[in-house]
């Protein structure tokens, strides 16, 4: 049985503390908090005790960094997507095909935010 325990991250609420710690149970790693209860009573004193706490045994802790890791990279890996392709991906409200920003009428059906009004897709040179 493990004795000593590792801090793998410490969450400003409970609510993010929870899901670190199910985040964990999937992957097999038990985890358990630190001034939860303080921090439940108090959240500006949870800030002055430093936030709830995530430890897990120091057995599993390498295991535990490499899942937060992969869930944090995740997030990093979807932000960046995001953050390089701004708006390319829009979605014509009509048919829900892609619509580039640059283009003023849906590719696919020719529909077109200007106003509701629709022009001859056809006629466009
Ligand atoms: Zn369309």
């Amino acid at each position: 049985m493990a004795d000593s325990f590792e801090l793998v991250g410490q969450y400003p609420t409970l609510v993010i503390a929870e899901l670190v710690k199910t985040t964990l149970a999937a992957a097999g790693i038990p985890a358990f908090f630190e001034n939860a209860e303080v921090v439940q009573q108090d959240w500006m004193l949870g800030n002055a005790v430093g936030q709830v706490k995530v430890l897990v045994p120091t057995p599993f802790y390498e295991q535990a960094m490499q899942v937060l890791d992969e869930c944090r990279l995740n997030r990093e890996e979807r932000l960046r997507e995001k953050d390089e392709d701004p708006g390319a991906a829009d979605r014509c409200l009509a048919c829900d095909a892609e619509f580039p920003q640059d283009m003023d009428a849906c590719p696919t059906c020719g529909w077109t935010y200007a106003g509701g009004e629709l022009e001859p897709f056809d006629e466009d040179d």
